[in-house]
This record gives C-alpha cells, structure tokens and sequence, in this order.
C-alpha cells in the first residue's frame, strides 16, 4: 500500500471522506484556501531556486506571484482580489523576515517514496535547509490562519514522516523540524526524538490495518460543513435532510433568521411611534368634536371608551360628523 501524508491524515479525520477522495477517487472541489496556498508554496519555491545567493527583490517575487497565482476555486473577482491582496502582504512580510538569512536550500518541492516494510509513503518536502550551523532543518510551510497548540503538533504525522524521508531519500538525519506558519509568520521547531519517531510509525501501522480492513465508518467533525463529499455522506445527509424538513418552503433560513431579529427590535420603537400617532388623532377629534377622520389608506374612528380603532381602507381623505 502506498499513503501520502494528507491520505493518512484524511483517515484520521474522517475514515469515510478517505474512501470518497482515496479509494473512489471522487475529486476535491477547488476552494480559496487551496488556490491560496498553493500560490503561495509555488512563490517560495520560485524564491528560493536561485542559482547563486542572490534573492529576488521584493518586486519580483510579487510579479512571481501574479504569474503563478492560481485562479480557481474563488467566489467572485472581488474574493479573489481580497485573497491576492492578503497573499501579497504575507509575503512582504516574508521576506523582511527572512531576507537577511537567505541562503540556497539543500532541496526544494523534493518528492520522496519511503519504506516503511508494513506500506510505502510519498509526498513532498517544501524545504531543506542547511543553518549556518550545520545543522540539517527540514521546513514545511503552512498557511493556516492559526498556529495549532503544540500538543497537537506532536500529534502530527507529518514532521515524523519528513525525517524519516530525509535519512532514506538524502541518508542525511535532520536535526529539527520546523513548520513555518505563514499567516502569522510564525516558526515551530521541533527536535524530532526517537520515541516520537516510533510513536508516528505505529499510528501510520494502525492506519493502514483499518484501511486493509476496508474500515471507512463516517465520523462527525467540526470540519463536515466544509466536507466536498457532504452530500454524498450518509451521515450528514441524514441530518441535512432532517434539518430542511423543518425549515419554511421558500426562504432561506438565515433570511428568516434575519427578518425575525429585525422584526423583534423594530417592534418596541414602532409601538412607541403608534401610541404617539393614536395621541395626536384622540386631541384632533376631540378638538374638533368629530369622532372619524381619514387617511389615504384607512379611517380611524374612536369607540366608546375613547380608544383609537384602525377601520377599513378607503379613498376619501376625511370625515366629519357630531360626537354623540
Ligand atoms: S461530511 Fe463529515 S462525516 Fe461525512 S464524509 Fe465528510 S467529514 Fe466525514
């Protein structure tokens, strides 16, 4: 069996959207987020393949990420535009940062195929760089709008696999590391030690018995609304389902939403304004000892005890007649 990383990393999250995407081949739909991110992985990998050590200017790399931005997946112009604007700022940002270190990598976008006896991974490594130091540091970049809390870091399969890929592809061991978090341009460097290594091997063994074992069951996540296989999923379609049946026929929900909250705050002022209006038309008829007057959509006359009383709808504009 052959994973990738993101397989395996889809399987944890949902054993059924692997089968949609890994088994069924059924594709990703494109969204911002990947055309975003893969714009911008392919402007720093352009950055950084330079044959002598002298970086691009800021300019060209912003040219660079007009060439290679990807267009798919956006909304609207204006969406698009927003996500190409923010691109830009992350990568000024980028590159006050980093500009002073720059150096040539070691490997740029290198695929790898690791053995692993029990199944074989591939993937890409965004970066591999060699610190002044010596030291061997393996950079993925990330473009999450949050940096993750580090338990979950360790948690991640992905640094694992990177070193191991780095012995076998390079036969180099690295000595950290790093996700390098985009938005916030923020580095997370972490030692890999052996007990992590093994730890992530035998999470990767468990994936692979349930994948052999044809175990795709459905698992709720905070990530279903965002699913591509929503309407296809037996679980959330269900629910989906469930939830339309109570909705009203030819509204949107959040439009019905929407009314109600207006409704509810316009409803106190209104009234206000009605026992204001019904004031002035009680002096008027008083006044003028007239017990009905007219507007160009209605009449309002006063009952008995005094009270105001909307009548029906009418062309006539006003009438008069004795109290009593
Ligand atoms: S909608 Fe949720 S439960 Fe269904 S396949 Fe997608 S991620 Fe899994």
């Amino acid at each position: 069996m052959r994973l990738s990383y993101s397989a395996i990393s889809t399987y944890q999250v949902c054993p059924m959207q692997y089968k949609f995407r890994y088994v069924d081949k059924m594709p990703a739909l494109p969204s911002p987020a990947i055309s975003f991110g893969r714009s911008l992985h392919e402007a720093l990998r352009w950055f950084y393949d330079v044959p002598t050590p002298d970086p691009p200017s800021l300019e060209e790399l912003i040219d660079y990420l007009e060439t290679c931005w990807i267009s798919e997946g956006y909304a609207s112009p204006e969406e698009e535009a927003k996500y190409f604007f923010h691109a830009m700022s992350v990568l000024h940002v980028f590159y006050k940062t980093n500009i002073e270190d720059f150096r040539i990598p070691l490997a740029l976008e290198q695929s790898f195929l690791v053995d692993l006896d029990f199944c074989e991974l591939s993937g890409v490594i965004d970066r591999l760089d060699k610190r002044e130091t010596g030291e061997i540091e393996i950079i993925d970049y990330k473009t999450n709008r949050r940096v993750p809390p580090s338990n979950k870091l360790y948690e991640d399969l992905q640094l694992p696999i990177y070193h191991i890929a780095t012995i076998q592809t390079w036969d180099l061991t690295p000595d950290m590391v790093t996700f390098y978090y985009l938005i916030p341009n923020h580095r997370h460097t972490i030692k890999v030690t052996n007990e992590w290594l093994s730890k992530a091997v035998e999470t990767i063994r468990k994936v692979v018995t349930r994948i052999e074992a044809e175990i795709f069951d459905p698992r709720e996540n905070a990530l279903c609304p965002w699913c591509d296989y929503l309407d296809d999923c037996p679980l959330m379609r269900n629910k989906l389902i469930s939830k339309k049946s109570s909705e009203p026929p030819d509204m949107e929900i959040g439009m019905v939403v929407d009314e109600l909250i207006s409704l509810k705050k316009r409803i106190p002022g209104m009234l206000r304004r009605a026992q204001g209006l019904e004031k002035i038309l009680r002096a008027y008829l008083y006044d003028r000892r007239i017990n009905a007057v007219a507007g160009s959509s209605g009449i309002v006359s006063l009952d008995r005890s005094g009270n105001i009383c909307v009548v029906h709808e009418t062309g006539s504009t006003e009438i008069e007649s004795e109290n009593g």
